[in-house]
């Protein structure tokens, strides 16, 4: 049996239990932008039942075109007001050879990659211009209202980083 048909035997046990339906609008007004590393369990650790919150994932939690595309839609159409951007500790991104990694897909398929990977290199510093990077979005209504995260996978803590202390 596969890890999908496990997932799908779940979710008839989901289906038996549903809260819904729920309107589209999160209640709580919130989007939260994270990695999606396996570790995180958004829902568990912020207290998010169905319909409170938008979460955004990518690896790395970076904040990208389509990532500032989710935030346009979540504030603008579905009436978010606040972010959270959580990166954690250990992440797969820190310190990741982009360079090689592309390389080696060219490599190996002949197509470069038409993304980039992304690499972190200091949590904190990283997670201070993602911020600075969300505040400056002319598109975003509620660009201001955005606090940034780091998530401790050893510890199961959450740990602010304050968005105003940029590095020089
Ligand atoms: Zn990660």
């Amino acid at each position: 049996m596969s890890a999908t048909e496990d997932l799908v035997a779940n979710s008839e046990g989901y289906a038996a239990h549903f809260p819904g339906p729920l309107p589209a609008a999160p209640s709580r007004r919130v989007a939260v932008v994270t990695c999606m590393d396996a570790r995180i369990d958004v829902y568990r650790l912020l207290g998010l039942a169905e319909g409170e919150a938008h979460v955004v994932r990518n690896a790395g939690a970076i904040v990208t075109d389509d990532v500032l595309r989710s935030l346009a839609i979540s504030q603008r159409v579905l009436g978010t007001r606040e972010i959270m951007l959580v990166r954690h500790t250990e992440c797969g991104l820190l310190g990741f050879p982009a360079e090689e990694f592309d390389a080696g897909i060219e490599t190996e398929t002949g197509v470069r990659p038409p993304w980039k990977p992304a690499t972190l290199t200091d949590l904190d510093d990283d997670l201070r211009r993602a911020i600075a990077g969300i505040r400056a979005d002319p598109i975003l209504p509620h660009a201001a209202a955005v606090r940034g995260f780091v998530y401790d996978v050893a510890a199961g803590r959450l740990r602010e980083v304050d968005g105003d202390e940029l590095a020089a």
